[in-house]
């Protein structure tokens, strides 16, 4: 898939910032923060528009966020990769810090009391990637 037809497929006009922005999840593997998806030009887009456009695709279904214990946030595409669940867990590699999309249903069994409805359920799986654990 490409950014055009990305966009495309959620009615959304092809902007400087939302191009660059997919254009670098979708080169990427893991989930990246702001910080990161800025790397290859920081000074490109201002923090406003870099924010609101994140917001824009997050509410539009394109992206979404992750975050983890120490409450910063990354962000992946939604439904890149054929057969991944709309709700999945995340994993987290303590040592390298890398954040992936996990495959696969998260089961949940809590019960909730009468009359509860869930609205998201945020599962990160916290551990050691492989290449990290091949190196400890
Ligand atoms: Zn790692
Ligand atoms: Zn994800």
């Amino acid at each position: 898939m490409t950014v055009e037809e990305i966009l495309h497929r959620h009615d959304l006009k092809n902007t400087g910032c939302r191009k660059f922005i997919l254009t670098g999840l979708l080169q990427s593997e893991t989930a990246l923060s702001e910080e990161e998806m800025k790397k290859p030009f920081p000074e490109l887009f201002d923090r406003v528009t870099f924010y609101r456009t994140l917001k824009t695709l997050e509410e539009k279904g394109v992206i979404h966020r992750i975050v983890l214990n120490d409450n910063s946030v990354r962000y992946a595409l939604n439904g890149h990769h054929p057969g991944r669940e709309p709700l999945h867990a995340h994993f987290h590699c303590g040592k390298c810090d890398e954040v992936l999309c996990l495959h696969g249903k998260t089961r949940l069994d809590a019960e909730l009391p009468d009359d509860f409805v869930t609205r998201e359920v945020f599962v990160v799986i916290e551990g050691l990637c492989a290449g990290c654990n091949r190196l400890s």
